[in-house]
């Protein structure tokens, strides 16, 4: 089987990452931001945009697709991730892309 290359652009990048900062931004309670690690970031993004280009949906980079719609749909990102233990432990999500604000 051949593997299509997906290419990501920087600009592909710097828009997903825009839409994560919006989002952080409209948290009322509870809040956090993007992780301040940039390359961190950038590579979460291009894993969801690969995602999006070969899956269809912008599915977690971090966590496997299990082909079932209504369970997958939950690993759309950003996810409910408020809810897993890494967010609870260590005030990350399960990718480290939002953390605790301080
Ligand atoms: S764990 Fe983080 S990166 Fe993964 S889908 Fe949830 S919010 Fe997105």
């Amino acid at each position: 089987m051949v593997r299509k290359i997906i290419e990501i652009s920087k600009e592909e990048i710097e828009k997903q990452i825009k839409i994560w900062r919006e989002f952080t931004e409209k948290q009322e309670k509870d809040k956090f931001i993007l992780n301040p690690d940039k390359e961190t970031v950038e590579r979460l993004a291009k894993g969801v945009l690969t995602n999006e280009k070969n899956k269809e949906m912008k599915f977690c980079p971090c966590r496997m697709i299990m082909s079932d719609k209504e369970q997958d749909k939950k690993l759309v990102c950003p996810c409910s991730f408020k809810m897993q233990k890494t967010w609870k432990e260590k005030g990350e999500c399960w990718c480290s892309l939002f953390v605790k604000a301080k």
